[in-house]
């Protein structure tokens, strides 16, 4: 890792707030009598998960599942697999993923496929960020904040090898 690298700003964090504010204003026209379960994937999506179920003024219930893929660096190594599960049944749940980005979407479209076994009486995605640019295999947002180039993305909950995930803003390295 470069340790010259500083990120630069791409939104900031009024430019965030903004973005979760719209789509909590969606997702709660979507979900407010459903008592939905909202899925967090670790690490990345905590800062946003936090910002948006506080702008949820109805009942929900949030659990996280770590999945593996990127080691350390920049690259996805592909393979996707459950490292931490879930407590919750998902069973005849509204299910709402949440997401920080959609890269190559493997990791999502893994998620997906692995939670629609699990019969959910609904399967979302709300991600926080798309990178279009580098997709390999299709991915349906339902939700999404910011539709971003193909930069490597750092900062509010994003890293670069555990650096940088407390950064306010939505930030690049080159
Ligand atoms: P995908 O499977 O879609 O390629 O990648 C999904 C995961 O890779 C994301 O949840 C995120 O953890 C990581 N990732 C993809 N692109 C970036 C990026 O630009 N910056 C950071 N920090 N992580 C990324
Ligand atoms: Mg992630």
């Amino acid at each position: 890792m470069n340790s010259q690298a500083k990120p630069r700003i791409l939104f900031s964090r009024q430019e965030i707030e903004a973005a979760v504010k719209r789509l909590a204003a969606e997702v709660r026209k979507d979900y407010q009598d459903k008592n939905p379960l909202l899925i967090g994937i670790l690490k990345g999506s905590f800062m946003f998960m936090a910002d948006l179920i506080r702008l949820l003024d109805f009942p929900l219930e949030v659990e996280f599942i770590r999945l593996s893929s990127y080691g350390r660096g920049k690259e996805s190594s592909g393979k996707v697999k459950v490292v931490q599960g879930l407590r919750s049944q998902v069973r005849g749940r509204e299910v709402l993923v949440i997401e920080d980005i959609v890269d190559t979407g493997l990791s999502v479209a893994f998620l997906l496929d692995y939670l629609r076994k699990k019969k959910p009486a609904s399967l979302r995605l709300c991600a926080l960020t798309d990178k279009p640019s580098r997709r390999q295999t299709p991915v349906a947002i339902d939700y999404l904040g910011f539709t971003v180039p193909d930069k490597f993305l750092v900062g509010y909950g994003l890293d670069w090898d555990e650096k940088f995930r407390n950064l306010p803003d939505i930030c690049f390295v080159e």
